[in-house]
């Protein structure tokens, strides 16, 4: 990706909480403590005044939540030690989701066929369980939305601090910011198809543009490929790996570029393997060569006529304004995008070409 989000704290973070104390006091304490009571949620207070609100709820989302959750119970307490070991070790690994980006051999994460070759009829209730977690009708059942909030405000609070408005995974898609009343959707980093235990934390869900989303990513693993375990980058590192990209063209012929005449080089090397990632996931290759061959790639050449023509500036100064501009502001307008597209049409002659046309008499 681009560039990375900053983390921003939020009361929406109580559920994953709630989500951590039912799973380790709860289920992996159920063998041997007897039947599922409300008595099993006593060190929580928060959770147990939702769960007696949610038990007598008839609306879907209250009843879906307490009726997994005594469900799973159930289907943890004949589980041998061994197992609840086994499923407390992957519980971790899902929620730390900076050290599975990192491939971390320490972290030893798990998907649901994972569980399903162990236990498949828990496998299938985590699964409905974790997927049905993160929806609005749960979210927005009154007496959640007392205690953590609401997803719109976390979108809010989320943008006052992450401006670019710009979609950090492409750079070429808006991100709705704090001047829209509507917003872009979560994306489940590690996809809620997948992988159980982390589809309410917010270490695993950023903002995506649509086209990330819903047309390129979908349920796509940045975690695995079909030959096993990948790095990937991690949505809210701190640590900035600046993407560096190559534009290098086979003709000059702007007017009938294809994107097989477009040769795309992605560095820096340190992160050979996250670029990869990232290229598969979101289907950047496609994209970036696409926007080459499309309209805005041939404004960005007529702009140089028109510069020539109306104030005598060459194409080379030109492209040292965008060189400028893409310190500043990388994703600003395509920048980063324009600038290596401009040293391709530099590199294949065409500003000479250019300057050329402008001295013909
Ligand atoms: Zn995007």
């Amino acid at each position: 990706m681009l560039f990375a989000y900053t983390y921003v704290p939020h009361a929406m973070e109580k559920m994953q909480a709630f989500i951590d104390f039912i799973f380790f006091e709860v289920w992996c304490k159920a063998p041997g403590n007897g039947d599922f009571q409300l008595e099993l949620f006593d060190a929580n207070a928060e959770l147990k005044e939702l769960m007696l609100v949610f038990n007598y709820d008839d609306t879907q989302g209250g009843d879906f939540f307490y009726r997994h959750v005594e469900r799973i119970y159930g289907l943890f307490a004949p589980l041998p030690s061994a197992q609840i070991d086994q499923l407390r070790e992957w519980y971790r690994a899902n929620n730390d989701i900076e050290k599975v980006c990192a491939n971390d051999p320490a972290v030893q994460i798990a998907r649901y066929v994972d569980i399903a070759a162990i236990q498949p009829a828990l496998s299938r209730q985590l699964a409905s369980f974790f997927k049905g977690l993160y929806s609005q009708q749960l979210l927005d059942l009154a007496a959640l939305r007392e205690k953590i909030g609401q997803i719109d405000e976390h979108y809010q609070a989320f943008m006052q601090v992450n401006t670019t408005g710009k979609c950090p995974f492409c750079g070429l898609g808006d991100i709705k910011g704090v001047h829209h009343t509507r917003r872009e959707a979560y994306d489940h980093y590690l996809p809620k198809a997948h992988y159980p235990f982390n589809s309410i934390n917010f270490r695993n869900l950023a903002p995506a543009c649509h086209e990330c989303n819903s047309t390129y990513k979908l349920s796509k693993d940045p975690a695995h490929n079909g030959a096993g375990r990948r790095k990937a980058f991690y949505p809210y590192t701190t640590v900035a790996h600046g993407i560096v990209i190559t534009i290098d063209l086979n003709t000059p012929d702007i007017d009938r570029l294809t994107p097989a005449d477009i040769q795309l080089t992605f560095g820096p090397a340190a992160v050979h393997e996250e670029i990869e990632t990232w290229k598969e996931v979101y289907g950047i290759d496609e994209r970036y060569k696409a926007k080459c061959c499309d309209g805005d790639a041939k404004d960005w050449l007529e702009q140089l006529r028109i510069l020539r023509d109306a104030h005598s500036i060459t194409p080379d100064a030109y492209l040292a304004t965008v060189q400028q501009q893409t310190v500043i502001a990388p994703v600003a307008n395509c920048n980063f995008l324009k600038q290596a597209f401009l040293e391709g049409c530099q590199r294949a002659g065409l500003f000479d070409a250019i300057a050329m046309e402008g001295a013909a008499p």
